[in-house]
């Protein structure tokens, strides 16, 4: 139901939100009531469930921080496109100091952008503008590659195979200098490295960068590299196939990455100038010297290029800097009864029945018919005559002495975690235990 309604529904609500995202606030929140029923109908949860747990048990973020991010996306994607008529746009002083002294004055696209930049501090930060000029279809430039590796499977062979077989490839093209590429990429460490005879280049990317983007930048700065040398004869190598795939098969794909772009231009422009360049794919980690020093290089460097971030990478990076601080939101919500069942904002596997996951939504989220009713008839909350204690999930499932013998038969214990019982693998037994003490059909 979740996938139908982000497709059918909450796709129309999106559209077209960088600008009517400029409404007031209080127009903005009229779309919040067709979300909240939308996740309530689709996860099952009770009716008087709080929107955060809606948001977190569908791991679907509030309208609002969606906008945040989609509006930043767009402000990228024009920040990309040099034709685009926005593209250099600046906000008029006098704007400003309207939207400044006037607090009910509603901010213009690039004022809330400005703002969203600024909360996650990312205005220092430039995406990668997309290369203007691109192939006309006769032009396409055709990029093979060297494989002398085809036919072995990696898994299969040993590290001293591979470097018999370079060492034979290595004396058929012993006439081109021999270059050596490698990208690397940990949590916070996005790096290259270029490996010529008698120079080694490295430098680090922005953290937000993709492995394939380092991979990519390397062969890149291969190039430049390589125009300025008076000889003609180059064999750049490479460990990333995704790389060299792309630049094959540049005419199959509609939407490129800007390098892949920059790279077959300078392929072309070198080749105008009788340069014979040619790539090979080399094994990772098996002993090939040129591209082991290649990655030790690239994981060493600690200069920043002063580069920028390519669409796609900054897309994935702002989405995660959203859920980030979706997450760091969720951490204060201490007293929320699913905070301590789902302390983590993520997509949990749902059951195999719609009537398994409706129950287990209403647990996890702590409100069920049985609990919560009273809320919406004005009716007393129900105690535990046993504790004289208001009736909770928690204090039903983990707390009342009533269910001791039914907990030790289902859970072997009588002291049961809430999370245990109702995490990401509820426990097997949670049903049949329901059922015994009778909670089953009040849930
Ligand atoms: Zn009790």
């Amino acid at each position: 139901m979740l996938k139908i309604y982000r497709a059918t529904v909450l796709s129309k609500l999106e559209y077209g939100c960088t600008i009517y995202g400029t409404a007031r606030k209080s127009v903005l929140q009229k779309l919040d009531p067709v979300h909240h029923t939308a996740l309530r109908l689709c996860s099952g949860a009770f009716r008087t469930s709080p929107v955060k747990s809606l948001y977190v048990e569908c791991c679907e973020p509030a309208l609002e921080l969606k906008r945040q991010m989609l509006s930043l996306h767009y402000y990228f994607e024009i920040q990309s496109n040099s034709n685009h008529p926005f593209h250099d746009f600046k906000l008029r002083p006098f704007l400003i100091r309207l939207q400044n002294a006037r607090k009910s004055f509603i901010p213009v696209f690039f004022t809330r952008v400005q703002d969203i930049l600024n909360d996650l501090n990312l205005l220092h930060l430039h995406v990668t503008p997309e290369p203007k000029s691109n192939f006309p279809p006769w032009g396409i430039p055709v990029v093979h590659f060297l494989n002398p590796f085809k036919t072995f499977i990696k898994s299969d062979t040993a590290g001293i195979i591979y470097q018999q077989i370079f060492i034979e490839h290595r004396q058929e093209y012993n006439d081109f200098i021999a270059i050596y590429t490698d990208g690397s990429k940990s949590s916070d460490h996005v790096s290259f490295a270029v490996i010529f005879p008698n120079t080694t280049f490295f430098f680090k990317l922005h953290p937000s960068c993709s492995v394939f983007t380092a991979e990519i930048a390397a062969v890149l700065l291969a190039l430049e590299k390589i125009s300025d040398c008076l000889e003609r004869k180059f064999l750049i190598y490479t460990d990333s196939l995704s790389v060299l795939e792309s630049l094959k098969s540049f005419y199959i794909h509609s939407h490129h990455h800007p390098l892949v772009l920059n790279v077959l231009h300078l392929l072309n422009k070198l080749a105008s100038r009788d340069f014979n360049i040619l790539l090979c794919w080399v094994p990772s980690h098996v002993g090939i010297v040129g591209n082991e020093e290649a990655d030790k290089a690239a994981k060493l460097a600690n200069t920043i290029t002063n580069s920028t971030v390519p669409l796609t990478d900054f897309k994935k990076y702002t989405k995660f800097l959203f859920y980030t601080k979706w997450q760091r939101q969720w951490d204060t919500e201490t007293d929320n009864k699913l905070h301590s069942v789902k302390p983590h904002v993520q997509p949990w596997p749902s059951l195999t029945t719609r009537k398994a996951d409706t129950l287990l939504t209403r647990l996890r989220v702590g409100h069920t018919r049985y609990t919560h009713r009273h809320l919406l008839f004005g009716e007393q909350t129900p105690m535990c005559s046993q504790c004289n204690c208001s009736m909770s999930v928690k204090h039903i499932l983990s707390e009342c002495p009533n269910f001791n013998s039914q907990r030790l038969k289902f859970f072997k214990t009588n002291s049961v975690d809430l999370s245990l019982l109702l995490g990401k693998a509820p426990h097997v037994n949670l049903f049949a235990f329901l059922r015994s003490i009778g909670f089953y059909p009040h849930i």
